[in-house]
């Protein structure tokens, strides 16, 4: 045998042994208990028994009255998006985050427009988006809290009801944030959360809405069943965005463990912080605010040293990631009344280390100490 091709030298990425971040699997036999009901029940789907005592123990842990559990949190955003009839309207968003908030956008026909996010908490600004507001038609806004980080939750509202717009949270990564020392679904109309395997808390896919106006809540349950009624009447072109009952099973198990859950994670983001104090800038608001251990963000003084941590990490076996880069979609954007100014200045700089359940404190040790060996 011939060798008939040289084997390019292209030195192959090591594969990192430590991922950014790794779903949280319960006890299996637990797991198995629920999917066993299902079974005996024959009822996999269409708002069964597992998903009801899924919603009613999500509302009671949120202390919330109006919770709709959807298929995905993008589907959340969606219906939303849907709600408030935004197709061909100008819907106001944050251009630091996950693509899913502006690309549900566009999906529903709305014009994506662009304000500042805030120097420190990363979020939507909400004194720039004022600016943006009276410079441009706004229909709606769509604050994220990114990162658990709550934006300025009073600030929105305060705008909203001055120029008559609703809000929208992309709450996908703020489950169980808190904004000074409040529920943040006291604040805005909707917010959307994700129930994604990646998500602190999870069913595998899965997503919710939490409303203030019971109105929409009965709206949004419409839609997600096809818009048929209780009747059986299609009284809208609604869609399939229900959740089945083995996704709610792995929701119900991991409620159990979310407190552990928590107190693990945060342990891990205090490791962190003590190691790399001083070295790197974290996420901070200027108002009171509980940041559940969701994501380990920090961001470096350049791109060059973001670039060369994120080398040397890889090196070692670990992987890190550039949330959210690049910056939320341009193409998606009709228009930015304002320059953005902080995003570019930020956007370019966050990377997000190693946060998982039970995290070897071995690893945050090693891992602070390459990013300080660059900074
Ligand atoms: C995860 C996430 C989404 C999407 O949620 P899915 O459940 O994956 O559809 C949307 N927005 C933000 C900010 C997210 O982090």
């Amino acid at each position: 045998m011939t060798q008939s091709k040289v084997i390019p030298l292209n030195v192959a990425k090591p594969s990192p042994s430590l991922l950014v971040t790794q779903p949280y699997v319960p006890a299996l036999d637990k797991y198995q208990m629920y999917v066993e009901k299902a079974f005996n029940n024959k009822w996999l789907t269409n708002g069964g028994p597992l998903l009801n005592e899924l919603t009613e123990r999500l509302k009671d842990y949120l202390g919330v009255k109006h919770c709709l559990v959807t298929s995905s949190g993008t589907m959340a955003l969606q219906l939303a998006y849907r709600l408030f009839n935004l197709q061909q309207k100008n819907v106001l968003t944050t251009p630091f985050t996950f693509p899913a908030t502006s690309t549900a956008l566009s999906w529903q026909g709305a014009n994506v427009c662009l304000a500042d996010i805030e120097k420190k908490s990363w979020n939507l600004c909400a004194s720039n988006a004022k600016q943006t507001i009276q410079q441009q038609h706004i229909d709606a806004i769509v604050p994220v809290n990114i990162f658990g980080a709550p934006c300025d939750l009073q600030a929105f509202d305060d705008l909203a009801q001055q120029h008559q717009l609703p809000v929208i949270y992309d709450s996908a990564q703020a489950m169980l944030s808190k904004y000074k020392g409040g529920s943040i679904y006291d604040y805005g109309d909707i917010h959307c959360l994700s129930f994604h395997a990646t998500k602190l808390f999870h069913c595998v896919e899965g997503g919710a809405m939490v409303f203030n106006d019971k109105k929409h809540y009965e709206q949004a349950k419409n839609l997600i069943n096809f818009g048929i009624d209780e009747n059986g009447e299609v009284t809208n072109a609604g869609i399939n965005g229900k959740m089945s009952e083995l996704h709610a099973a792995m929701g119900l198990c991991i409620l159990d463990d979310l407190p552990m859950l928590i107190e693990n994670r945060q342990l891990s983001v205090e490791r962190y912080h003590k190691a790399l104090e001083g070295s790197v800038e974290f996420q901070q608001c200027s108002y009171e605010a509980d940041i559940p251990p969701m994501y380990m963000a920090i961001k470096l003084p350049s791109e060059k040293a973001l670039l060369a941590v994120q080398q040397k990490l890889e090196m070692q076996g670990y992987a890190s990631r550039r949330y959210f880069y690049p910056d939320n979609h341009k193409f998606l954007v009709n228009h930015t009344a304002q320059p953005l100014a902080n995003a570019d200045e930020v956007c370019d700089k966050i990377l997000c280390l190693p946060l998982m359940h039970n995290l070897d404190k071995r690893h945050i040790t090693a891992i602070s100490q390459i990013v300080k060996s660059v900074v």
